[in-house]
C-alpha cells in the first residue's frame, strides 16, 4: 500500500524538504535524540549550517554522537539553552527552523517543553526567518500540561497577520489524541 498519511515526523521532513538546499542555515529547537538534527544537516550539506537547542544535557551528547557517527558534526553548532533565547544565539536569517513539542519518548516524560517557552521560542523563530522561510512544529499534546500548550500554539498561530504569514494545521481526526503538524510560512516581499 502506498502510505499516504504517514507520521508526523515524517510528514514534517517531507515538507520542509521543499525548503531546504545545500547551503540553508536551520534552526533545530527541540534536539532530543537528534534525528531532526541529523535530517537537518543532510538537508543543508557541507556548506549548510544547523543551529540546534535543547534543555537537556543528556540530549546534545546524544545528538553529538549521532552527527559525528554519520560525519557531518561540522556543520551544526549545539546549544544546551531554552530554545526561548535562540535569538541570543543565532545572529543570521534562518530558512527554517523545526519544534517537536512535547517530551523525548526515551528520556525523562516529566521533561516537557512549556506553553510560554514554547511560544516565546517561536516568536524568536519567526524574527529570524527570511522571506519565505518556514517554522515547522510537530505537536504532541497527550501528556499532562500538552492540551494548554496546543491551545497556546494555536492562539499564537491564529494571531499571526495573514498578510505576512501562512498557517496551516494538519490533523488526523480518527486516532486518539494525536499529533498535529502546523507550519507557519512568512510570505515572500513583493
Ligand atoms: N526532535 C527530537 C525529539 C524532541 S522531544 C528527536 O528527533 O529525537 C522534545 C525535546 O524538547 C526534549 O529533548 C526536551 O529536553 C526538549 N526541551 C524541552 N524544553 C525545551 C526548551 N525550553 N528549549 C529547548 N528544548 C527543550
Amino acid at each position: 500500500m502506498i502510505d499516504l498519511v504517514p507520521q508526523v515526523c515524517d510528514l514534517v521532513h517531507s515538507e520542509a524538504q521543499k525548503l531546504l538546499y545545500p547551503g540553508a542555515v536551520v534552526v533545530d529547537a527541540t534536539m532530543g535524540n537528534g534525528n531532526d538534527t541529523l535530517f537537518l544537516c543532510n538537508c543543508v550539506g557541507e556548506e549548510g549550517k544547523v543551529y540546534g537547542f535543547d534543555i537537556q544535557a543528556e540530549a546534545l551528547k546524544n545528538t553529538e554522537q549521532l552527527l559525528s557517527e554519520h560525519h557531518c558534526a561540522d556543520r551544526a553548532v549545539l546549544f544546551c539553552v531554552g530554545h526561548e533565547t535562540m535569538a541570543d544565539y543565532v545572529k543570521e536569517p534562518v530558512d527554517c527552523a523545526l519544534f517537536n513539542l512535547g517530551y523525548l519518548p526515551t528520556g525523562d516524560h516529566r521533561i516537557t517543553t512549556k506553553k510560554d517557552t514554547t511560544v516565546h521560542a517561536l516568536e524568536a523563530a519567526l524574527s529570524l526567518l527570511k522571506p519565505g522561510g518556514a517554522v515547522f512544529i510537530a505537536l504532541y499534546w497527550g501528556h499532562p500540561g500538552g492540551e494548554e500548550e496546543r491551545s497556546a500554539v494555536e492562539a499564537f498561530a491564529q494571531k499571526l497577520s495573514p498578510s505576512c504569514w501562512k498557517v496551516s494545521e494538519t490533523s488526523f481526526p480518527n486516532r486518539n489524541k494525536a499529533p498535529l503538524m502546523m507550519i507557519i510560512q512568512k510570505k515572500a516581499e513583493r
